[in-house]
Formats: structure tokens, C-alpha cells, sequence
């Protein structure tokens, strides 16, 4: 038995995650008490995104994006970014022949159902051809 030093609780060890850092290669807090942590947390993390949008000029902000194939006049990739002015300047780095496109600015909460939409709409090349019909829910990235 370890006692956590979160919640005070005396509780079996199994209750612990390994932590190979620590004496007794366990962690200090119990299970639950770090799951408690991480929630708290992500929401926190959240509201910051969302107040971070709303201090900034749009284009900082959250919204889809496509990689417009400048020889095709087409979009061949489809995607979504919580800060679009970042996504757009590792495309810079990267992309020969296409253009970077903000196709529609919104909010974090509507990333999936507005990128669905808009692959829907263009079907580009790299967001299909894997899938047809794909409106795959991919992890939400930066
Ligand atoms: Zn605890």
C-alpha cells in the first residue's frame, strides 16, 4: 500500500502508474488523482486557444485550409488547424506549385464538420484517394 500525496489516500499499488525516476519506481499521485489532473487541464487548454482566437486578427485563429495545386487550379489537400497562420508557414517551407489557402475560418469546435464539408465539396486528390468517401475524423492536429 502507498499513500498518495494528492488526495491523502492510502490505496494498493496498483492504483499507481510506474515512474522509474521515483525510489520506489511509482508514482507519487494516485491514478485517479492524475486522470483529475489531465481533464482539468485540457479544458484549461481549450478555454486558452479559444481566448488566444478572440484577442487575435482571424487569419491567427482556427479554421480549414487547402493546398491549391497552382497547375491544376484545384485543391489537392484538405485540411484543418487551430492556428492557420502557423500551418501555413511550414507549407511555405515545403510546397512548390501549390498555394496555401484559407478556405474557411471558424471555430475549433466546427473544425471536423465544416473540413468534412468542404472535402466533400472538392474531393481533393489527397484526402480520397485512400478512401472515397473519406470523411475520416483524424487526430485534431496544432
Ligand atoms: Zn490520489
Amino acid at each position: 500500500m502507498k499513500q498518495c500525496i494528492e488526495c491523502g489516500n492510502v490505496k494498493p499499488y496498483e492504483q499507481f502508474s510506474k515512474d522509474k525516476t521515483k525510489k520506489d519506481g511509482l508514482q507519487s499521485k494516485c491514478k485517479q488523482c492524475k486522470h483529475h489532473y489531465y481533464t482539468q487541464n485540457k479544458e484549461r487548454y481549450i478555454e486558452y486557444q479559444i481566448q488566444f482566437q478572440q484577442s487575435h486578427n482571424h487569419k491567427w485563429g482556427s479554421g480549414v485550409y487547402g493546398y491549391l495545386n497552382l497547375n491544376t487550379n484545384q485543391y489537392d489537400y484538405i485540411g484543418t488547424s487551430k492556428i492557420l497562420k502557423y500551418r501555413q508557414y511550414q507549407h511555405n517551407k515545403k510546397y512548390n506549385n501549390h498555394r496555401f489557402e484559407i478556405i474557411e475560418s471558424c471555430s475549433i469546435k466546427n473544425l471536423f464538420e465544416r473540413e468534412a464539408y468542404w472535402i466533400k465539396h472538392y474531393k481533393p486528390i489527397n484526402n480520397t484517394k485512400h478512401n472515397p468517401n473519406n470523411i475520416e475524423v483524424r487526430r485534431q492536429r496544432v
